[in-house]
């Protein structure tokens, strides 16, 4: 027993666990697993990172000047709104660090991001979850649920794992909803994949009122998930209050660099777009063909269900995957033990995945 004193909340986090990397004796596998980006950086990011290697010694620029101003030219935003991370993770967690704390509670929906509650509860403060309505982010509900307590709300848009997204009109409507000192987060980490005409990010929102943030992250349609690089987008006392909790030097050369580069390759970012947008479709059609129920996904990843599949379930289905040399996630950690999340891949990945599932199911892909 040690007998260090643990903040109040700390240890009953469920820690985060991430995708699998690698099958124990499996050579090559398709890592279907952590939402990915099928067709991985820009090369022009490849070689910006490369470019530092004869530069480790130097510290990064501790305010991202370049790549907030590549990202405000970029995404249409102020630089001077934009606050860099290590990860959208590490926005999502300074911000419970500055707006809550032990007796507050942080709210999302049902089948919201795992690293919500983490972070609340790295804070002491109380997650609470509100329903969803067809696995959806449900405004009503999350409205019902606010309390005295109530001092941030975070909603994914689209969510992970779901795929799920609400409409521009009813993000303004939970944002006028909620009481003026309570926050609203905007995750919206994977944005750039909606093409949808009644979605839009968030960032109009932050610009008109002081209780809002947007999270955005390089880890998705970027494919930059191992520089560890995000962003957050606020009202300028939100982006003061994230300067002085944050890490003087919180996002690395590298990552700053390689982030730059990413951004400014426009039309390298179309390509992996017109990727999801072609794959997205043909994979979530190809396992409703297979008897699966399948949400309307708008990321770069599908959520399927074995409701009512007898004999068949979400676990079978992982190990059989599996012994093909296949990864994907379970989604038992997110209260949904029927399901799998299958992340887009290329399109060999994705033909291996719907013929293994058919094999698995007993039917001819
Ligand atoms: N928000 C959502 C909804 C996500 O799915 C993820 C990645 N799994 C993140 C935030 C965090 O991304 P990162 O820290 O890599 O920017």
């Amino acid at each position: 027993m040690t007998a260090l004193h643990i903040q109040p909340g700390i240890m009953d986090i469920a820690p985060y666990v991430g995708g699998e990397a690698g099958i124990d004796g499996a050579g090559r596998v398709i890592k279907l697993s952590s939402n990915e980006s099928a067709l991985g950086p820009s090369p022009t990011a490849s070689g910006a990172f490369a470019e530092l290697q004869t530069e480790l010694h130097r510290y990064p620029d501790g305010h991202c000047d370049a790549l907030r101003r590549a990202i405000g030219t970029v995404h249409g935003v102020d630089p001077d709104g934009v606050v860099c991370g290590a990860g959208s993770d590490e926005i999502i967690s300074l911000l419970c660090q500055a707006y809550a704390g032990l007796g507050d509670e942080v709210l999302y929906s049902r089948h919201g991001f795992l690293m919500y509650p983490i972070s609340a509860q790295s804070v002491g403060a109380t997650p609470v979850t509100a329903p969803e309505t067809n696995l959806t982010t449900d405004v009503d509900a999350l409205l019902a649920a606010v309390t005295e307590k109530t001092r941030m709300v975070f909603v994914a848009n689209p969510n992970n794992p779901t795929g799920t997204y609400i409409s521009d009109s009813e993000l303004t409507r939970l944002r006028d909803g909620l009481p003026g000192d309570v926050l609203l987060v905007i995750d919206a980490a994977y944005a750039e994949y909606v093409s949808n005409a009644d979605y839009t990010a968030g960032a109009g929102l932050v610009e008109a009122h002081d209780n809002v943030v947007m999270t955005r992250t390089f880890s998705k349609i970027y494919g930059l998930g191992g520089m560890r690089l995000g962003w957050g987008y606020g009202p300028a006392a939100v982006v003061d209050v994230l300067n002085r909790v944050r890490g003087p030097f919180n996002v690395s050369a590298a990552a700053q660099a390689a982030g730059v580069a990413a951004v400014q390759d426009t039309a390298f970012t179309a390509q992996v777009r017109d990727h999801n947008d072609r794959w997205l479709p043909w994979t979530t059609d190809k396992l409703r063909d297979l008897g699966l129920s399948v949400t309307d996904s708008v990321g770069n990843f599908v959520l399927a269900c074995f409701d009512g599949l007898a004999d068949h379930d979400a676990e079978g289905a992982d190990q059989f995957l599996k012994q093909n040399g296949i990864i994907i996630r379970r989604m038992a950690g997110y209260g949904l033990p029927a399901c799998l999340r299958i992340s887009i891949g290329t399109e060999d990945e994705m033909n291996a995945l719907v013929d293994a599932m058919a094999r698995y199911l007993g039917r001819n892909g």
